[in-house]
């Protein structure tokens, strides 16, 4: 069955419930969100009648809250421990997105690995693993899936031998708890050809298991094969292509596994830069009939205008 969604916003005055609401005017049956801002470790408490209305409606709307993913903040960096007392402070801080996860019966987390920055790749991967194996001590029923980088500057986790590398490091009960999150932007930009997605997945099948895969990221890339750049292009409008793309998302081998969208909005005008309008809507619609839109931002400028 297709699980599709989108990044979605998480906001304190609407919560889970915001989530949910957003998700379903895209047409989508599952979503990922940050449970705060992407940037920052600022955390409100959760509201649980928002989160309890939420779940009611996903299961009224037949939103599939396994299939749903929460996103940690892009600023939790695992991989370098050269100041004690911030590498301590991201374990914690991971530590309580995995119990709102829980307290939010989302129980899929999305992490990126992090940079060894001033350290090296090795040392990195063990402080990474060393980071999980504390993190995630004692804390049961969430899933965290490390997603595939594309190595811009020092990522870990840009090939399978770097995931393997962190897999190996992990205590047997931590194990059962990690999995993979892969990103098509990400893995382009790693120089993976996503036309050749198979053959990867054979790879990674050998390393670490194609049942490790929990979700993948479904985005294009404005950068060519192997630049290492992380810019993500809506579907059909990058380098990856779109026929690649629904290849990767309609992959009989990953039939169950969310597939979530984080392509850039639209500009309200030429005139402007300014951001404002979500592609998913419409995304999703290309998705779901396998069909390429060229006027994908027309579209969306024409629907969010009136
Ligand atoms: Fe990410
Ligand atoms: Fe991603
Ligand atoms: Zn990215």
């Amino acid at each position: 069955m297709l699980y599709i969604g989108s990044h979605t916003s998480y906001l304190k005055d609407k919560g889970l419930l915001g989530v949910v609401n957003e998700s379903i005017s895209y047409g989508a049956n599952i979503f990922m969100f940050y449970t705060g801002s992407n940037q920052s470790t600022l955390r409100f408490p959760i509201d649980k009648e928002l989160t309890r209305k939420a779940h009611e409606k996903m299961l009224e709307y037949n939103l599939d809250k396994t299939k749903c993913i929460v996103h940690a903040p892009f600023i939790i960096n695992l991989a370098n421990n050269s100041s004690e007392e911030k590498y301590e402070f991201y374990i914690n801080f991971l530590r309580q997105e995995l119990n709102r996860c829980i307290e939010l019966d989302i129980r899929n987390i999305v992490l990126h690995p992090g940079s060894y920055t001033t350290l090296d790749r090795e040392t990195g991967i063990k402080n990474i693993a060393n980071g999980l194996n504390i993190a995630l001590k004692d804390i049961e029923g969430v899933n965290l899936l490390l997603e595939f980088m594309s190595g811009k500057g020092t990522e870990v986790g840009t090939s399978i031998s770097d995931l393997k590398g962190i897999f190996d490091l992990l205590d047997e009960d931590i194990k059962e708890k990690v999995f993979v999150c892969l990103d098509t932007c990400h893995m382009n930009d790693a120089g993976i050809d996503i036309s050749k997605f198979d053959e990867f997945l054979d790879v990674f099948d050998k390393t670490i298991g194609i049942d490790k895969i929990k979700c993948i990221h479904v985005n294009d890339s404005m950068n060519p094969i192997g630049s290492h750049k992380d810019r993500h292009a809506n579907l059909g409008y990058g380098t990856i292509g779109f026929e690649n793309l629904i290849n990767v998302i309609y992959n009989k081998r990953l039939d169950d596994i969310p597939k979530i969208l984080e392509t850039p909005y639209v500009t309200k005008d030429d005139n402007s830069k300014e951001k404002v309008y979500p592609p998913y809507k419409y995304e999703i619609e290309m998705i779901r009939n396998k069909k390429f839109n060229e006027n994908l931002e027309e579209n969306i400028k024409n629907y969010y205008l009136q």
